[in-house]
């Protein structure tokens, strides 16, 4: 059975509740995180251009630090695919170790996959990274729901080749039997 695809009202306070639950839960946990994403392992930034140039203080033209990275001269935790880089395995030279926290928060050179993590709304569905220890599988699906009303019951499931990816799904009740 296919399921309706969730109403833009219906995704919209999704949306805010994952935000909520990230500004409520999340980011106060960040300075005292035992193994910041920010180190990024196991985790992958990825990056447009401006922001490899801005954040590895790149000055060279980008067919040049292509070149160069083709070559195994570039910066090693760096990898190009599909007109992006995808960052890997060294701290993100925008991360601030002593002060843990990060040196362009709130700056448009910020990628987008870094407010993304761990919690975030696609498609009516909200995804939860539970790499993050901060999140908390039960208590993000018990703000959901406490978010979205009464009419609704959160359905949480498991990404079957990565675990640590969990979608949870609002559906509606079915309206008790007479
Ligand atoms: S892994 Fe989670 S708690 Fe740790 S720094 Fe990243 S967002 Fe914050
Ligand atoms: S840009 Fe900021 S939030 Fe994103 S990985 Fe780097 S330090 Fe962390």
């Amino acid at each position: 059975m296919t399921s309706r695809p969730p109403s833009r009202r219906l995704s919209d306070q999704l949306a805010a509740a994952a935000a909520d639950y990230q500004a409520a839960v999340v980011i106060p946990h960040c300075p005292q995180c035992s193994n910041s994403c920010c180190r990024l392992d196991p985790l992958v930034l990825e990056l447009e251009w401006k922001q490899v140039r801005t954040l590895w203080r790149i000055d060279e033209a980008r067919a040049a630090f292509d070149r160069r990275l083709a070559a195994g001269q570039g910066p090693q935790e760096i990898r190009a695919g599909n007109g992006l880089y995808y960052a890997h395995g060294k701290p993100c030279p925008a991360f601030d170790e002593a002060a843990a926290n990060c040196r362009v928060y709130g700056q448009a050179v910020k990628p987008a996959g870094c407010s993304d993590f761990p919690v975030y709304e696609d498609g009516g569905v909200v995804v939860a990274d539970l790499r993050c220890e901060a999140v908390d599988r039960v208590g993000l699906g018990v703000a959901l729901g406490r978010a979205i009303g009464p009419d609704y019951r959160i359905v949480a499931d498991a990404d079957p080749d990565f675990p640590f990816l969990v979608s949870l799904e609002a559906r509606r009740k079915r309206p008790a039997k007479r």
